[in-house]
């Protein structure tokens, strides 16, 4: 097999929001992933996410993958629809990555609702090219991975890996057996962390005995409650994301060899 040409591209990590659902002013929790400046993936699409999504790059996301389908990681969707389907070019849709699982609750969530258009004659999904998607899903020529993580009833929330690049762990409590996978001491763990934890989140106490100090150091943190939690996140030593913050990423894993160490793990 003939040696690919290597990667030369510049990869980072744009954070639109850093916020829980009760703090707006942070921003819905949302990234883009940017290749060369360019935005690649959006993971999530709040309404607030989509603002700051449009404000940096003036046009709607080129793809989207949904973590869950509480309203602070959906609810931009509608406005999405409008964007495309009024567009007025031929065929304009975004495409989207969804979990299976998710897509009947997607479908409750932000479809299902009479004449999407006033005057009929539209569906919601013809303004978007829906992708269910399993152990992963391929993208701009890259193999990311999907997994469960633990946010409200079990099998509806899920993370991201672009191995080599970034996990990102969604809305989640801790979930070490999982980041335990695909740490590589090198790239960024986004993870879900606030100043105190909950059934649904994880908290600053719940992260230190739950993740060894090598993973921790690892970490960026957002999702959480204040700029003033953001702040004593850091106090604490840990890396924490602010909302506008690019990253800049190490190369993800060529896309056969990121493909083969996903199907290795399963
Ligand atoms: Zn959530």
């Amino acid at each position: 097999m003939p040696d690919l040409p290597a990667d030369t591209s510049e990869w980072s990590l744009h954070f639109l929001g850093v916020g829980n659902a009760a703090a707006p002013e942070l921003g819905s929790a949302s990234v883009v992933l940017e290749r060369d400046g360019q935005p690649l993936l959006m993971v999530d699409c709040g309404q607030e996410a989509l603002s700051a999504c449009l404000a940096r790059y003036e046009q709607p996301p080129p793809a989207v993958f949904i973590t869950h389908v509480h309203l602070d990681h959906v609810a931009g969707f509608e406005r999405l629809f409008v964007s495309n389907y009024f567009s007025g070019k031929e065929g304009q849709r975004t495409r989207l990555y969804v979990p299976a699982m998710l897509v009947p609750l997607l479908q409750g969530r932000i479809a299902d609702y009479p004449n999407v258009v006033a005057e009929g004659s539209a569906n919601f999904w013809d303004a978007f090219q829906l992708i269910p998607v399993s152990r992963g899903f391929w993208h701009a020529g890259h193999w990311f991975d999907v997994f469960p993580v633990r946010h409200h009833v079990p099998g509806t929330a899920y993370g991201l890996c672009l191995r080599g690049a970034f996990f990102y762990s969604g809305d989640t409590r801790p979930i070490p057996e999982v980041v335990a996978q695909y740490a590589d001491g090198t790239m960024p763990l986004v993870h879900d962390c606030d100043l105190h934890g909950n059934p649904s989140h994880t908290g600053l106490p719940d992260l230190l005995r739950e993740y060894p100090a090598e993973i921790i150091r690892q970490m960026l943190v957002y999702h959480y409650a204040s700029v003033a939690d953001g702040a004593a996140l850091a106090a604490a030593g840990l890396r924490v994301a602010k909302a506008g913050d690019r990253v800049a990423l190490p190369k993800p894993l060529a896309a056969a060899e990121a493909h083969a160490a996903s199907a290795g793990a399963i």
